[in-house]
């Protein structure tokens, strides 16, 4: 029997980050919070990385998420990182987050393990250190989305309200989020490394990464530029998997794009719905620089940042070292397309390849574009013949490139019914809708998580059709979506 008081078994926290020089972090504990309450623990995600929570009864668990009372292994520290927001450098660091060390799972990984408004820190600036209820869940819902799709990501293991209000435009209550992560380097910790440390803690960040990241590169001839083509491989492929669902990550400043390839940092991010390349919800991108469209070339702009905080590590002789990164930062654009168009055959169940396949694709995209289709539900249609509720359909244009699509989906050897499955492999039903994201969260404020439990349900399946939530793939009322603003909120 496990005592109700315990913290849960399988703690097995490790700590290797603190074993970089000590400039790197700021030992530091989360902060105490007044009367903490479990509001979500994620059951499978625990078992997952080895823990369980049997037995402990609510009130523990809630201190522990709250972290007033700490795992016994835990060592906690804030990271401290800079990075390029909306294009200007400046130093930043967790200002709200703590991380309480790495977790070896069952499997032999290992995970971060960061409390996310957990109180103010060295890094926090003017900022409260807290975060708010309903951001925490929005990171929680679209996270475990991300990872129901398919697409890497960090995962959330639980939320608990602190009993403390937070201030915002309005008070909020006040919310912590236990996310869990390959780790949480970023472009902006080699670029903080640059800027403020030596050549050599350049170097010791590197290795570390290389070696909890891409070990593959360890024993390369230029292990820099092994590691630097292997990011740049894993960011073309994320970035592929975000179009193929419509994801608009909002806020792809450098410290949010993670060295390990993941998704991280879900504040303003939204769904798409009806197609559109330059569709921006984010209230502060008023440039549309992170517009759905522009994501490749966001990354390709990140990874130069990338290329030169690692600059003098490519080569000791300068001009070498330029030419070195530049030549395969130059490669991205070929990386991209290709991942791309590797994910718009799958969506489109082109198996095999044809020359005319990219132009198959665009028309499609233009088409969209054109007349306004649902993003989502246009693939749907394609892949079923149902094209009763998708306006844009019945043109001629759109008939046109359906047939088109029919004599190339049913070439390569196989029939279209295979076509057709591969499309509902990579298409999915659900996504997290705005308007239902919304409204989960207002429901969730108002202490109704109904909506929200779901809706999470719902998409750790995605790809299932299921006729009881035919109403969860209707799209919004146009101006609801045109009105419609996210916040880097918080
Ligand atoms: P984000 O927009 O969450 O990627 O955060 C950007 C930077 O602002 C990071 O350095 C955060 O730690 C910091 N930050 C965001 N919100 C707060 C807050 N409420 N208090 C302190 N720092 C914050
Ligand atoms: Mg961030």
């Amino acid at each position: 029997m496990s005592n109700p008081h315990t913290l849960g078994s399988g703690w097995n926290l490790k700590h290797t980050y603190t074993s970089l020089p000590e400039k790197f972090y700021s030992l530091k504990a989360p902060v105490p919070v007044k009367e903490p309450k479990i509001v979500l623990l994620n059951k499978q995600l625990a078992k997952d990385l080895g823990l369980n929570f049997e037995g402990v009864d609510e009130n523990h668990l809630a201190k522990l998420f709250a972290g007033n009372l700490l795992p016994e292994d835990s060592q906690p520290f804030a990271q401290a990182y800079a990075g390029h927001q909306f294009g200007n450098f400046t130093m930043l660091g967790d200002g709200r987050a703590i991380m309480l060390g790495e977790q070896m799972t069952p499997d032999g990984e290992m995970k971060d393990i960061q409390f996310k408004g957990s109180g103010r820190t060295v890094f926090s600036r003017g900022g409260d250190g807290r975060s708010t209820l309903k951001a925490m869940l929005r990171e929680y819902l679209i996270s475990e989305a991300m990872h129901g799709l398919g697409i890497p990501s960090t995962r959330s293991l639980a939320v608990v309200t602190t009993g403390e209000p937070v201030y915002r435009e309005q008070v909020q209550a006040g919310s912590i989020l236990t996310r869990v992560a390959e780790s949480h380097i970023r472009v902006g910790t080699f670029e903080f490394s640059r800027q403020y440390l030596s050549e050599e803690e350049l170097k010791e960040l590197l290795n570390y990464t290389i070696a909890r990241h891409y070990p593959a590169c360890m024993n390369s001839e230029n292990p820099t530029l092994e590691f630097f083509n292997a990011v740049m491989n894993r960011q073309a492929a994320l970035i592929a998997e975000w179009v193929r669902v419509g994801f608009i990550h909002g806020v792809m400043n450098t410290d949010n794009m993670s060295i390990a390839g993941e998704s991280i940092d879900f504040g303003p991010c939204a769904f798409m719905n009806a197609y559109d390349p330059n569709k921006v919800f984010s209230s502060i991108d008023t440039q549309g620089r992170y517009a759905f469209g522009n994501q490749p070339q966001i990354a390709h702009w990140n990874l130069s940042c990338l290329a030169s905080a690692l600059l003098p590590l490519f080569h000791s002789d300068k001009e070498t070292a330029i030419s070195i990164a530049q030549e395969s930062l130059n490669s991205f654009p070929t990386i991209y397309r290709k991942e791309w168009l590797r994910a718009m055959r799958l969506k489109l169940g082109l198996l095999g390849e044809d020359e005319k396949d990219k132009k198959l694709v665009e028309d499609l995209m233009d088409l969209m574009q054109e007349f306004k289709m649902d993003y989502t539900n246009t693939f749907i249609a394609v892949g079923t013949d149902n094209f009763t509720n998708e306006q844009g359909m019945d043109s001629p244009g759109f008939q046109e490139w359906y047939l088109r699509w029919i004599k190339r989906a049913g070439s390569h050897g196989q029939t279209l019914e295979a076509a057709q499955e591969v499309m509902s492999a990579h298409n999915p039903q659900f996504i997290p809708r705005n308007h239902l994201v919304e409204e989960a969260l207002e429901n969730a404020a108002a202490g109704d998580m109904n909506l929200f439990n779901t809706l999470l349900d719902l998409l750790r399946d995605p790809y299932t059709p299921n006729k009881a939530f035919t109403n969860y793939q209707v799209t919004p009322q146009v101006e609801w979506e045109e009105n419609y603003k996210t916040f880097c909120g918080t």
